[in-house]
């Protein structure tokens, strides 16, 4: 199945075959007793792209605990490699988007198909979307309605690591500084203002603010992998622009600055913070020209989420839960429709999810299919 999946070339951009993979998908749903409904994306909600085929699928229950189901079929560009071949070497699946996230989608499929003809624990619905590697925060508010009720409900994003339950993530605050000075010849640079050297004490005090930053540890645990033991705050200056010749004393300098959020932080401090850091350089102008932000996803406690973690420990050993030293618009949207959202999938950190060999582990998607299995009717 996976094989298969993989060798219908989704690429986006420009976001290949959608069709095709959904066509392939639907029967293999309807046949474990869901009921499916394929989506066309208005254009609108996708940023002008045609051809954007979803699919939701349900296995409704009223009554009991709403739980929904993420995937994406979408993968990210290859080159260089046989990416849309799939082999099958050493218990391993390779082709693009055997963990980011196809083997994530058949683990579901694999665990529905064990469940065939039981009841579930959950009013489940499960959806199959595109465009996560390009931009689908529209498309996600869109299939919101084909997902009611979605408050007080939870949400499994099977797009996410293996072997835990992912909890909580970083929050993002992204501003671009611009330093200005005023362009002369080299030579008389003493009538000009050169705005790269101006641009140097406000790195030096966004370095000091760095130091600072990195210093807060959330409460937070993090996966050992990260080599760290919480998650923990970030600020990287991670671009740089200015001049335009060797010969010319530049005139503006861009300075980006990428700040990380851990949960117990918010955007409106962490934005007053960096902006009273660079008001403590004298002599300088600049201004504020981007700012972007991803606000931080708290920690979501649950019984059901101990219970999942529980079954990991139960069926593959460990089963803590950790936060991710990431961040995304997924989880932050379905928190203001006031789900829970947590995470389980088959990527680790050797997968070399958008790099060349992608790869994931035939074990792990078992595994995860066993603990799904379990989550969805733990009394059998
Ligand atoms: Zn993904």
């Amino acid at each position: 199945m996976l094989k298969d999946l993989i060798s219908i070339d989704t690429t986006v951009p420009p976001g290949l075959n959608y069709d095709k993979a959904i066509g392939y998908l639907e029967p293999l749903f309807k046949k474990t007793g869901f009921d499916t409904q394929r989506l066309l994306i208005p254009v609108e909600h996708a940023e002008g792209r045609e051809g954007r085929v979803n699919l939701i699928c349900h296995r409704r229950e009223k009554g009991k605990p709403r739980l929904i189901f993420y995937g994406h079929i979408d993968v990210v560009p290859a080159e260089g490699w046989d990416a849309f071949k799939p082999r099958v070497e050493n218990g391993k699946v390779y082709g693009r988007g055997a963990a980011d996230m196809k083997g994530g989608i058949v683990a579901l499929l694999l665990a529905m198909e064990s469940l065939k003809g039981k009841r579930l624990n959950f009013d489940a619905s499960v959806m199959v979307t595109t465009d996560e590697e390009f931009s689908q925060a529209s498309q996600i508010q869109y299939l919101r309605q084909y997902l009611e009720p979605v408050s007080g409900g939870h949400f499994l994003n099977l797009d996410s690591s293996f072997g835990y339950v992912s909890i909580a993530g970083l929050g993002v605050l992204q501003l671009d500084i611009k330093v200005t000075g005023k362009s002369v010849h080299s030579g008389l640079s003493h009538l000009g203002e050169n705005a790269i050297e101006k641009a140097s004490p406000l790195i030096q005090a966004l370095l000091d603010l760095k130091h600072k930053v990195e210093q807060r540890k959330s409460n937070v645990a993090t996966h050992p992998d990260t080599k760290l033991n919480r998650m923990e705050g970030r600020l990287n200056i991670n671009m740089i622009k200015g001049g335009i010749k060797t010969n010319i004393v530049p005139d503006e300098c861009l300075i980006s600055v990428d700040r990380r959020l851990i949960p117990e932080e918010n955007l409106e401090d962490a934005r007053k913070e960096l902006l009273d850091t660079l008001a403590t350089v004298p002599g300088v102008t600049w201004q504020v020209e981007r700012v972007y932000a991803i606000p931080t996803v708290p920690p979501a406690n649950d019984p059901l989420i101990d219970q999942l973690a529980r079954i990991i420990a139960d069926t593959i050993g460990g089963g803590n839960k950790f936060g991710e030293m990431g961040s995304g618009d997924l989880s932050h949207i379905v928190a203001t429709w006031g789900c829970k959202a947590f995470g389980l999938g088959v990527i680790r950190p050797e997968c070399n999810i958008h790099g060349k060999e992608e790869f994931a582990y035939l074990q792990d998607i078992e595994d995860v299919a066993k603990i799904l299995a379990r989550f969805l009717s733990p009394q059998d």
